[in-house]
């Protein structure tokens, strides 16, 4: 099947008629939903067959360091270029030159502008229209024995899901656990009103699992996760004179904020 014979549908029209038996179907719409935060996968269908691509492709890991392992590798090349700790407060362009106001209270100025602050702020620096942002929380839980040695995620299939997904983190990369203990996650996508007790409890039914010396270490709500890529693709305001955008907001992925930025410096340097 080629992009052109899915264009303009969603994920969720495209699984529906593509001849799953119900169980298979209903494992790859839970696994899907936890990818694009939507479990109705009303998310671009060419957008989501790049995803599973990218799956079948290679296997998923995680950075021993942290995810910030990868800004790191990015930035280290041109570390004595980069100022970090500030933020954009504003942007306004006149006489072919972009001015920009930061929160320490200096200015900068520049002929043009690579503007990477995610969608969402990308759209408030510039005044465009905000994207809808798909939210997730995920519970981390320390445990002091793994509950499987699983590698996998497993996926809240009942009728009435409380979770999207589980894994035990520690058996893929060690060091995220507390000294001596096993690292877990839960989370769940959307307006779920999970309280902590009820994900713990919802976590130990999926892996079948005694949470009695489990310890919940933190929790993190991120209402602004990723951008919905709905069917047809995002649409957003050309950036006009001097300003390139670059970013996740085409497809939401790390893959699509890296090709983005590449494809952002390719046009910036022309
Ligand atoms: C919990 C979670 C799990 C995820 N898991 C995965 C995953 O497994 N695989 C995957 O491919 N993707 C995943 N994603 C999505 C992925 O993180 C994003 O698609 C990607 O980080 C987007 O990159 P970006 O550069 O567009 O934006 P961001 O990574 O958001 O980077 C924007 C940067 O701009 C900075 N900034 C913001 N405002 C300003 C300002 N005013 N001035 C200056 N700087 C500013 C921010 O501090 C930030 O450093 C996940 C996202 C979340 C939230």
């Amino acid at each position: 099947m080629r992009d052109t014979d899915v264009a303009g549908e969603s994920a969720a029209d495209v699984l529906d008629r593509a001849g799953f038996s119900p169980q298979l179907q209903l494992i790859i719409e839970r696994f899907l939903a936890g990818v694009v935060l939507d479990p109705a996968l009303h998310s671009d269908a060419a957008f989501v067959r790049s995803l599973v691509g990218y799956f079948v492709m290679g296997s998923p890991g995680i950075p021993a360091q942290g995810m910030t392992a990868i800004a790191e590798q990015l930035a280290t090349p041109i570390r004595g270029h980069i100022t970090v700790g500030v933020s954009v407060t504003s942007m306004t362009r006149s006489s072919d030159t972009w001015h920009l106001e930061l929160s320490d209270g200096s200015e900068r100025h520049a002929d043009r502008v690579i503007l990477a602050a995610g969608p969402w702020k990308n759209a408030e620096l510039r005044g465009a229209p905000t994207p809808e942002a798909l939210g997730l929380t995920t519970w981390w839980i320390a445990a002091p024995s793994a509950p499987s040695t699983h590698k996998f995620l497993y996926l809240d299939l009942r009728e009435r899901p409380q979770l999207t997904n589980a894994s035990v983190v520690s058996n893929v990369s060690p060091s995220y656990a507390p000294a001596g203990q096993h690292l877990l996650q839960a989370t769940a996508i959307g307006a779920h009103g999970l309280s902590d007790a009820e994900a713990i409890t919802a976590t130990a039914d999926l892996m079948q699992a005694d949470p009695s010396q489990w310890r919940l270490l933190t929790r993190h709500d991120v209402p602004q996760s990723l951008p919905r890529i709905p069917p047809g693709g995002q649409t957003t305001t050309p950036a006009g004179p001097g300003l390139v955008i670059a970013g996740d907001h085409h497809h939401a992925s790390i893959q699509g904020a890296m090709s983005s930025g590449a494809d952002a410096a390719r046009r910036a340097a022309q």
